[in-house]
């Protein structure tokens, strides 16, 4: 089949590099001339012009894309003319967070308190009803902890709503967590369901660092009720591809940070370490293909990104159970370059890995 992809990033790129031995072309539409995808496909470049969205649809047996944060207006348009997968119940649920959030709350699936906030004084009374810590957010376009500010006390207000840049915004309040989770479900055109394990996700500035694949000292109901509170969205938004809920761990349990309707940087710990990739299965979702097992090959697996800097990739390139992914881009600060996956069987190599590769955690 033509897979066509909005975006030109690293999840469209890792999404044909799975596709091709499906037997899929890829086909990319990028709104200007960058792009780094664009060596795996054709690239449509459009700058906003309707009649290359047209023929990119056209070009098209069905349409994906790589970020929730794009226009809703060309997914409307090619959807008159092409299948798009996930739905758009699913890109309109995860555009705004305080959506997302009303949809948690409705499904009663446990989530940070939250209040929209569209002005200064809407902030001071979210933060009398909240408290602080809080973090406050913008409601759309967010992603890597960009578009937010921790307000540890009332005299930064100002401050924090200056760096809204008056974008509507939502308070949510600061979780006290243990470990910071994800889960990763792929669901098929024709219902098919399945989940890769729960990871653990280490942050540094609001971008990701290290995930660990499977989480360790997880309980099997602790796995089973992230995958109910999946069911239930799943079922709610009728989703068809990769799912990812990103997930505190706390004293109460777990709590429901952020909702992504694509493949996600959690997951890349797959193309090494599963029985099929998350990109894979999310090619074989939206194509009406059977979905691969999720289960993990070896016991231990972690993936670490490559954040600003390349670093010193041979020592990876030399190492066996050590895997270098890049995505042919430049250098800059806090820029994802690429990501290394570590697979063992022992979990004293896997931390060896990881001690080897610590000048790429912070
Ligand atoms: P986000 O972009 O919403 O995924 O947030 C980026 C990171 O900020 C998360 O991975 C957490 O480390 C932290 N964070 C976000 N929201 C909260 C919250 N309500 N309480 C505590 N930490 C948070």
């Amino acid at each position: 089949m033509k897979i066509g992809v909005l975006g030109v990033g690293q999840l469209g790129r890792m999404l044909a590099l799975s596709a091709s031995p499906l037997g899929h072309q890829m086909r990319f539409l990028a709104l200007s001339n960058e792009g780094y995808s664009s060596v795996l496909g054709k690239t449509f470049t459009h700058n906003n012009n309707p009649e290359v969205i047209k023929k990119f649809a056209d070009d098209s047996d069905v349409v994906t894309y790589e970020s929730e944060n794009i226009d809703i207006k060309i997914v409307n348009q090619i959807r008159k003319t092409s299948k798009v997968y996930p739905s758009d119940k699913s890109l309109h649920l995860t555009q705004h967070r305080a959506r997302e959030k009303d949809l948690l709350k409705k499904l009663n699936i446990p989530c940070a308190p939250y209040e929209l906030v569209n002005s200064i004084s809407d902030l001071k009374s979210a933060i009398d009803n909240i408290g602080l810590p809080a973090i406050l957010k913008t409601a759309t376009e967010g992603y890597d902890g960009k578009g937010q500010f921790v307000i540890k006390s009332k005299s930064q207000i100002n401050e924090a709503w200056k760096k809204m840049s008056s974008a509507e915004s939502i308070l949510e309040g600061f979780i006290k967590f243990n470990r910071e989770l994800s889960i990763i479900a792929v669901r098929g055109i024709n219902g098919d369901l399945k989940y890769y394990p729960l990871v653990e996700n280490s942050h540094h500035e609001g971008i990701l660092r290290l995930t660990i694949a499977p989480a360790q000292k997880i309980s099997k109901s602790l796995q089973k009720k992230a995958e109910s509170y999946m069911n239930s969205l799943i079922a709610e938004i009728n989703h068809v591809g990769v799912l990812t809920l990103e997930l505190f761990e706390s004293e109460d349990g777990l709590i429901v940070n952020e909702i992504a309707p694509r493949v996600h940087n959690s997951g890349h710990w797959t193309i090494e370490g599963a029985e099929t990739s998350q990109f894979e299965n999310h090619i074989r979702a939206i194509t009406n293909s059977p979905l691969g097992e999720t289960a993990i090959k070896n016991k231990y697996n972690a993936m670490i990104n490559i954040i600003g800097v390349h670093g010193p990739t041979n020592k990876v390139l030399k190492t066996n159970n050590e895997y270098l992914h890049l995505y042919d881009k430049e250098e800059r600060k806090n820029r994802k370059l690429g990501h290394i996956t570590i697979t063992s069987n022992s979990q004293e190599e896997l931390q060896k890995s990881i001690d080897n590769l610590k000048e790429y955690l912070p």
